[in-house]
């Protein structure tokens, strides 16, 4: 059993001054696979005192000296790809496809973010047009300086590398903190700042929870922001402790995401995109699209096509080629789900399919996929984040209800516009009060463009030139010309 004691702050693994061992599970064989340290304020002194001691040197590298070390991590990724694919599929349950796309988009991003490190050069000093004759105004673009990054579980090295690219292509240095259920696909971060010769403080991994790691981590004075990805209990927390010395804040939080089908589409092609939108990773992903809002001249044809659908799915060992669905990721997040099961009986919900009839594995923290329909707005199960393979759906009469409905929520992360029209479709879409719209698509996840909610699903954006932003300051140097 691997043993994760050991922090990575200045480029060596030193003891973690945490006296505390969490159990780091197989969700599958509900088998303990390794231990890691809950980790220790101490630990974060050390880590924000390397980092703070790196940060001068690693901006004056340069955006283009910088890309290269990004290249460097997305070329070792790919070079660890078996290796991270099961890994990611043994500690998170996830079917080893998903944990691909994991890795693919993780690759994708440090690419990306190379390109937009070596333009950073070119956009220093850039002259500013200023109508008073006679000054020369100039733009530099700093950055924010040592930044804290705390990712979730449920999809680690993407969640990482979507924080992680932008504040080093910025010229950040970095305290990244995994979650504790899944720390192990992370760790190669720490082994690649290695390999690739990356300069000693620049990059500091801390394995721990919230109370050993995250919470020293962002009340530390040392540290100038923190880019944080999880849930909304914990992201309010971490505002509350960043606003007492006026850090700043990236917030990736929750999401009930909806899915709109008209009545011009094609009820079997509009199966397999709601299909992809709610039960991939087993519904654990912030932007499933977890209500179905169906126009009712197709409603019955979409549930009997999701139906069919749903019970061809395949749960089982997610290291096995050809399993649609794994285990949730732990047992804790299977009991919550199950809560909301059981709430659904409570509360009256009809099922269309609801587990009844399916045999489950006998082993690994599973829940059948489940399809309520005819949901009323009051319930619980069609407001709150479930983050599990439940899909909640309601029949609309008109394309303004469905409109009305989809935005009626307190989040706002993402949302899928289906219709035989595809005008309609972005019309639609453009009414949506959410960060990320697909429309007659899956959930396409593209470097270039931004991820990140609006309302309570969060503050700022991943992805693209804003992510980018997110870790610089804007400087303007102005004077006579
Ligand atoms: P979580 O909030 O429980 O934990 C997230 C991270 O915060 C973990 O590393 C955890 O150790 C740490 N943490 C816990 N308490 C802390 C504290 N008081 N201070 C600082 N850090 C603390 O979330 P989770 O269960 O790991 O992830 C699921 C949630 O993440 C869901 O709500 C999901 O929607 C959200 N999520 C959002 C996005 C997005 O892009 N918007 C992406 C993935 C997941």
């Amino acid at each position: 059993m691997q043993l994760l004691k050991q922090q990575f702050i200045n480029n060596q693994w030193v003891a973690s001054k945490g006296t505390c061992l969490l159990d780091v599970m197989n969700p599958y064989r509900e088998e303990r696979i390794a231990q890691v340290t809950a980790g220790d304020e101490a630990d974060v002194d050390a880590a924000v005192h390397a980092a703070q001691q790196a940060q001068p040197a690693w901006q004056s590298l340069g955006g283009a000296a910088r890309a290269k070390y990004l290249e460097g991590f997305a070329d070792a990724l790919e070079a660890r790809r078996a290796s991270l694919i099961t890994l990611s599929a043994t500690n998170n349950g996830k079917p080893l496809a998903e944990a691909e796309i994991d890795l693919e988009d993780a690759i994708a991003c440090y690419r990306y973010y190379a390109k937009r490190a070596n333009a950073l050069d070119a956009r220093q000093g850039e002259r500013v047009d200023v109508e008073m004759e006679g000054v020369e105004a100039r733009t530099y673009h700093d950055p924010v300086g040592v930044v804290g990054l705390i990712t979730p579980w449920n999809f680690p090295l993407v969640t990482s590398a979507w924080k992680l690219a932008p504040a080093l292509a910025a010229g950040c240095t970095v305290i990244l903190k995994p979650s504790e259920v899944v720390p192990l696909p992370e760790q190669a971060l720490a082994e690649i700042a290695l390999e690739i010769g990356l300069p000693a403080g620049v990059l500091n991994l801390l394995n721990g929870d919230g109370e050993g790691i995250g919470v020293p981590l962002t009340n530390h004075p040392g540290v100038d922001k923190i880019s944080f990805t999880g849930s909304n209990r914990v992201g309010e927390a971490v505002m509350h402790a960043a606003s007492a010395r006026t850090a700043s804040v990236s917030l990736e939080l929750g999401g009930k995401s909806p899915i709109i089908v008209m009545e011009d589409a094609d009820p079997d092609q509009a199966a397999d995109w709601v299909m992809a939108g709610i039960y991939f990773n087993a519904g654990q992903i912030c932007s499933a699209t977890s209500r179905l809002l169906v126009h009712e001249s197709i409603a019955e044809a979409l549930y009997t096509a999701l139906a069919e659908r749903m019970d061809a799915l395949t749960l089982g060992d997610p290291l096995v080629e050809g399993t649609d669905l794994g285990p949730l990721t732990s047992a804790k997040q299977h009991d919550a789900v199950q809560r909301y099961l059981d709430t659904a009986v409570e509360e009256g919900l009809t099922a269309v399919r609801d587990g009844q009839h399916r045999t489950l594995p006998d082993h690994g923290y599973f829940l059948a996929p489940t399809l309520y329909r005819d949901v009323p707005v009051e319930s619980r199960l069609w407001q709150e984040e479930i983050f599990g393979p439940v899909l909640c759906a309601r029949s609309v009469a008109s394309e303004e209800e469905a409109i009305t409905l989809a935005n009626d929520s307190a989040y706002g992360l993402a949302a899928t516009v289906i219709s035989g029209n595809a005008e309609r479709a972005k019309r639609i879409g453009k009414k949506l009060k959410a960060g990320s719209i697909w429309y007659n698509s899956e959930q396409l996840v593209l470097p270039e463009t931004a991820w990140g909610g609006f309302k309570q699903s969060g503050i700022g954006r991943e992805l693209g030139p804003w992510g980018l932003s997110a870790y610089l300051e804007v400087k303007h140097v102005v004077g006579p010309a």
